[in-house]
């Protein structure tokens, strides 16, 4: 509704696809699996092993009739229009129907997207999603007048409303959600201007993403083979991971070159989205920008502040990381691109899917015995779309909560470590929105991006423990604690980096102040630098990750990785230490969808964001993989 959040929705599915493949250190497994030869059909592939899609719709027809119903319903909701105000009746049969509209209306998209999923060439299934695509716009469209009418009717007597009609009881905390942002929401006419406008804030991140992605020349160097290669984000990720380091050293030189030369185009490209979020904030007159972003998910800036703040007073453990990688590659200074390069390469150990579901079931135990019988549901019923196929999406998705319906994963299985971290992760997603879906009315029964990420990487945080505890080998141990260390590194440490610099390039922007190249690299340089501790010698590249990072373009999102991360990780803690107490807590978290704040859904659960307590768990637990990882080192 607010700002800029359609466009974030849409970008929230790649910002995730980001985020796991930050958290995998095999990034060569992505570029293995596009060269592979022909894939199997659907047909060649057990069905236990394929989604069940007549759990959403028995038959085509069945789909087709609830399209139906809907575009031939829609009218009713003219009769509604101009009289949310006049009773508790009006108010609560327009939000029935509606409801019933959404229910239908998710069933026909989660339907529709699964299948074209599955076979991406099929243009029937692409047709039929584009259709409840256009259902979806028209449906929006008509219901555009139910929240603005709520916001409109004045506060008592919308109250009197919810008192007098024990069937809007229930929605009492969707209003005071309503009415929390009254203040930021415009006149119909003002509020015309700003959805005219909407187009114009979005024009600098396309414009970053066509320019850096399809038209900005990258160079070529030479690969360990000595052949010539051209650089790619793909390449370049690839390339830090590399033990070859004056290849690591030239893709990375490389890489950087073109956002040096066109310093020039990606500030103005920078300063264009902080030009829009300012007219935002403005405009709906928040007192910042940062405001403004997070206001409409009821996060206070407070939580962001704590985040920065105690990170910032605990950078000890990655100093220590920095000081220890350089030890052991034996090196006589320390760069940026030697802080990715894998130390101890994990074993060869494959890992079938059958064998995955068993590690699952032992790892995720500690999660209490609910929690396991729902997941051996999901294994057993088809809920899981297991193997690549011709034509099936590649990554890996939960389908999120839909009324009435289980959630469904995506995976492409291939048989690597990563596939049983990706599997633990979405099976996360999936159970969350499982729990949630089955406790909550239609109303709440879906969760905050702010919390999205928490039950998936507790999940992760748990297979970890579980396989670092009985690895057979010393090196595999090694591996694991180092893959761990690094998911900190990325999503804990750098994330809060970024948040850390985009709330101070916003603050200097809002104060008049002027936003230059210089002036953006000698901050991120210096940042930098402080993140990562004396021993760091950051190279003049380096200072440019502000030109590159499409993460600047989400208007405060990146922060949510770091205090997801760091609220998993102290979930898992005190599950560990406190046991049936703490997994109650932790199983009412994941069924409270949006019933409360996200803040004080995690509150329930034991863990404040407002407090340093989680921060200082993942503090804590950097040291003790360190500890871990030097005394291995030590055994000989
Ligand atoms: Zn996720």
């Amino acid at each position: 509704m607010h700002s800029k959040t359609n466009f974030k929705k849409n970008i929230k599915e790649i910002v995730l696809a980001i985020l796991i493949s930050m958290l995998g250190l095999n990034v060569s497994n992505f570029y293995a699996q596009e060269e592979s030869g022909a894939l199997p059909s659907r047909d060649k592939i057990a069905d236990q092993y394929k989604w069940n899609v007549a759990d959403i719709y028995k038959t085509q027809q069945d789909w087709e009739n609830d399209f139906k119903w809907i575009e031939n319903n829609l009218k009713q909701f003219n009769k509604f229009q101009g009289k949310l105000g006049d009773s508790s009746k009006e108010l609560l049969d327009c939000i029935k129907f509606s409801e019933e509209v959404n229910k239908k209306l998710s069933r026909l998209f989660l339907y529709a997207s699964l299948s074209k999923d599955l076979d991406l060439g099929n243009s029937k299934n692409a047709g039929r999603y584009d259709r409840v695509s256009e259902l979806s716009a028209k449906v929006s469209e008509k219901m555009a007048f139910i929240n603005p009418e709520i916001i409109a009717t004045p506060e008592a007597k919308l109250w009197n409303f919810v008192s007098s009609q024990p069937e809007l009881k229930i929605y009492k905390h969707f209003f005071d959600n309503l009415l929390r942002t009254k203040a930021h929401t415009l006149t119909k006419e003002q509020e015309r201007l700003m959805a005219l406008a909407s187009p114009l804030t979005q024009v600098a991140y396309n414009t970053f993403g066509i320019f850096k992605n399809a038209e900005m020349p990258f160079p070529t160097v030479k690969n360990p083979d000595g052949k010539d290669i051209t650089i790619s984000d793909g390449r370049y990720y690839a390339a830090l991971y590399s033990t070859d380091r004056s290849y690591r050293k030239r893709v990375y030189k490389g890489y950087y070159k073109p956002f040096m030369e066109f310093k020039n185009t990606y500030n103005s490209l920078f300063t264009g989205n902080l030009k829009a979020n300012t007219f935002i904030a403005k405009a709906r007159k928040y007192s910042s920008n940062r405001e403004a972003a997070l206001t409409p998910n009821n996060i206070p800036v407070s939580v962001y502040d704590n985040l920065v703040k105690t990170v910032n007073e605990n950078f000890q453990p990655l100093h220590r990381w920095a000081k220890l990688k350089q030890k052991i590659l034996k090196l006589k200074d320390f760069h940026p691109y030697d802080t990715y390069v894998t130390l101890f390469p994990s074993t060869d150990k494959k890992y079938s899917y059958e064998e995955a579901k068993k590690i699952l079931l032992k790892a995720l135990k500690p999660l209490g015995k609910d929690y396991i019988s729902h997941l051996k549901k999901a294994f057993n019923n088809r809920w899981i779309d297991v193997y690549e196929t011709k034509g099936k999406r590649s990554g890996a998705y939960s389908s999120g909560t839909t009324f009435g319906v289980h959630p469904y994963v995506l995976l492409n299985w291939n048989n690597q470590l990563n596939d049983v971290f990706t599997f633990a992760h979405e099976m996360g997603h999936n159970i969350h929105s499982y729990y949630t879906e089955h406790t909550q009315p239609f109303v709440y029964a879906d969760y905050s991006i702010f919390v999205a990420e928490v039950a998936s990487t507790a999940n992760e945080a748990l297979l970890l423990d579980y396989l670092i505890k009985n690895a057979k080998t010393k090196e595999e141990k090694l591996s694991l604690i180092e893959h761990n260390l690094n998911a900190i590194t990325t999503t804990f440490y750098r994330q809060t980096r970024f948040a850390e610099f985009e709330e101070w390039a916003n603050k200097t922007f809002e104060e008049g102040k002027a936003i230059t190249p210089e002036v953006l690299s000698n901050k991120y340089g210096e940042m930098y630098k402080e993140y990562w501790g004396d021993n760091m010698t950051v190279d003049k590249e380096e200072e440019y990750t502000w030109a590159r990072i499409p993460h600047f373009y989400y208007d405060f999102y990146v922060y949510q990785y770091a205090t997801s991360f760091a609220a998993s990780q102290a979930l898992v803690a005190k599950i560990k230490k406190e046991g049936q107490p703490a997994i109650d807590k932790y199983l009412h978290f994941l069924k409270s969808g949006n019933s409360l704040y996200p803040i004080d859904v995690l509150k329930k659960a034991g863990v404040d964001m407002n407090s340093e307590a989680p921060i200082k768990a993942v503090v804590a637990k950097m040291n003790h993989l360190l500890d871990e990882m030097e005394k291995l080192l030590n055994e000989k």
